[in-house]
């Protein structure tokens, strides 16, 4: 693991407050007919998560976890996905919607919507709060972003770099040392 030398803030925790609150008014209002079970990807959708399902208002939703894992470097992803905890709920014929921190390249979100899709849903969306398109592989639509980001490697509101930074309240890019 390289030295951060510097964390340069790029979202502040008001600007992703905001940003939240918009897209729980748009998912409350495109889903108010639906069964809908919104899929929180574990680990780094957490903070995302737990702020999105409270901006939605909707009184049957449900919500549960699933955990994939992808084998490559820490900060690139190898497209191999492994899902080591899968949701619980009965997923056929509802409507779910995936929570996620940040889609790169694309490869582990394809694997995700696939694998619910296997499950019987009726739909799958997505919500990411970082939609990162530089290094996008495969093509995904995402119907729900807080943010578009074309370059960096970001840490904070759930992200991570080699595990850490997750707990901060906005969102940094990391500067390391030997860069
Ligand atoms: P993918 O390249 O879209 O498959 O992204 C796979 C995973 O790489 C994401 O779920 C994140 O865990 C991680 N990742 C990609 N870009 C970043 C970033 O800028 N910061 C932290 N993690 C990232
Ligand atoms: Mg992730």
């Amino acid at each position: 693991m390289q030295q951060v030398k510097e964390l340069i803030p790029r979202f502040t925790k008001e600007q992703l407050q905001e940003r939240v609150r918009a897209l729980g008014q748009a998912i409350s209002a495109d889903y108010k007919d639906k069964d809908l079970v919104c899929v929180c990807i574990l680990k780094g959708a957490i903070p995302f998560f737990a702020d999105l399902i409270r901006a939605i208002d909707h009184e049957t939703m449900c919500i549960d976890t699933l955990r994939a894992t992808s084998y490559g470097n820490s900060d690139t992803s190898s497209g191999v996905v492994k899902f080591v905890k899968d949701v619980e709920l009965d997923l056929k014929g509802r409507d779910v919607l995936i929570v996620e921190d940040v889609v790169d390249s694309g490869l582990t979100m394809k694997e995700i919507v696939q694998h619910l899709h296997d499950l019987g849903a009726a739909s799958v969306k997505i919500a990411v709060c970082i939609d990162k398109r530089e290094r996008r592989e495969v093509e995904i639509d995402i119907a729900y972003s807080c943010y578009q980001l074309n370059e960096g490697f970001i840490v904070g509101y759930g992200l991570d770099y080699a595990e850490h930074y997750r707990q901060l309240d906005g969102i940094y890019e990391v500067v390391l040392a030997n860069s």
